[in-house]
């Protein structure tokens, strides 16, 4: 049986981390690199001739997340610059000369974030993050608590959470935040292209985008920002976005981007049904394996993520095994070099069940197969049970 997992080509189960190109948003890219090279700006037919598909691919961005004509969708290099742009600027334009004095943010939000705050924290901004709920969540009550109108300047959530796919509550934290006059943020790159990101419906002032999590190229990235909203640019430079983002466009990825994101859009239907059935068919095996824990309850959580711990089992080793048997898998965020046990919500969820072990996060996508499913629960077993018969703690 073991054999047969060995022979197999490898599996990839680390789509939070990064996606595989869709072969079709590879091909709209072709054109840009050796024919239709030229800079957008440049007058002459090299620039122009790349306007038609530019700005087909906006219009699929601003699309795909409901944005409106007037609102701005910012291209940039990557999520963790849009979260950069959003923080920063906020605390240029409304912090720095003694408006308001508080960013409230959570616990559970990634580096891109979290180590922002924490540099903006030693430019002297009061920092306020937000420990979830016994489920893993920030709900409106939390944000409630304490909140105070008059100091906070913004207030930035994850929509889904990278490591657990848990999802938070963004209509009701941004309606809250609407409803005070205070700005709100939400980093939803672990959201677009797996639950419905629609701005008509939010009230949200930023929104944070990455084309690699959605099967678009790795380096380019989106920043929504809602009309009349001006914020400080991270670059300055030429008139690139209106002067709102310096630096050439990268003509290839946004074309790519724009295709990627009408494209998850329109599997959205799949994701929440064929990719939830498959994730919770692996959901399930790993849950029927003894001493094991499933972090978040499933209808919490994005279509496509498990996080799961072993009993006895140490994270890397565990990962390290896999691997040899063709499965990827991740502990902890790829961006990351801290252990998930450093993060908050995961703590409080494994002291509560009183395991002392690593989490493994499974995350699937649209190119995931039934079969590669079959054979991923054959090396998640042998895995265990290896490392279990070898384990000195289990
Ligand atoms: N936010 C979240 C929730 C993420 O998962 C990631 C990528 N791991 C980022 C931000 C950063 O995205 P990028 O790689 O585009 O900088």
């Amino acid at each position: 049986m073991l054999s047969v997992v060995f022979n197999m080509n490898r599996i990839y189960l680390d789509n939070n981390a990064t996606t595989v190109l869709d072969p079709r948003v590879k091909q709209s890219m072709e054109p840009f690199w050796l024919q239709e090279y030229g800079n957008p700006n440049s007058l002459h037919r090299y620039g122009t001739e790349t306007h038609p598909e530019m700005s087909v691919a906006l219009d699929r961005l601003y699309k795909g997340i409901g944005a409106s004509d007037e609102d701005d969708v910012i291209i940039n290099g990557c999520a963790t610059e849009g979260n950069n742009t959003v923080l920063k600027g906020v605390w240029n334009d409304h912090i720095r000369h003694g408006e308001k004095s508080r960013i409230v943010s959570s616990q559970i939000e990634h580096p891109s974030v979290a180590r922002t705050l924490d540099w903006l924290e030693a430019q002297g901004v009061e920092v306020v993050r937000l420990a979830p709920n016994d489920d893993g969540i920030i709900t409106e009550e939390i944000l409630a608590d304490g909140f105070d109108e008059n100091k906070t300047a913004l207030v930035s959530i994850m929509w889904a959470n990278n490591e657990t796919g848990l999802i938070n509550p963004v209509k009701d934290l941004a309606q809250f935040c609407r409803g005070r006059g205070v700005l709100f943020h939400t980093d939803a790159v672990q959201a677009v292209g797996k639950v419905p990101v629609d701005l008509q419906d939010l009230p949200v002032d930023f929104l944070t985008f990455s084309a690699h999590k959605f099967h678009g190229p790795k380096g380019a990235g989106g920043l929504f920002l809602r009309k009349g909203i001006n914020l400080t640019p991270l670059l300055h430079g030429g008139e690139q976005m209106g002067g709102r983002r310096a630096g050439t466009v990268n003509v290839p990825f946004v074309v790519g981007m724009g295709l990627a994101m009408e494209l998850a859009v329109d599997a959205l239907e799949y994701e929440t049904h064929e990719v939830r059935r498959r994730r919770d068919r692996l959901e399930d095996a790993i849950a029927s394996i003894p001493d094991t824990l499933i972090f978040g309850k499933r209808e919490h959580r994005t279509p496509n993520t498990i996080l799961a711990s072993f009993k006895g089992i140490e994270g890397e080793a565990f990962l390290w095994d896999l691997d040899k048997r063709g499965v990827a898998a991740s502990t902890g965020s790829a961006c990351s070099s801290e252990s998930l046990e450093a993060d908050a919500t995961l703590q409080a969820m494994m002291s509560d069940a009183d395991l002392t072990h690593t989490a493994v996060r499974f995350s699937l996508s649209r190119f995931t197969t039934d079969e590669e499913i079959d054979a991923a629960i054959l090396a998640i077993h042998a895995a265990v049970d290896r490392l279990r018969s070898i384990s000195s703690t289990y």
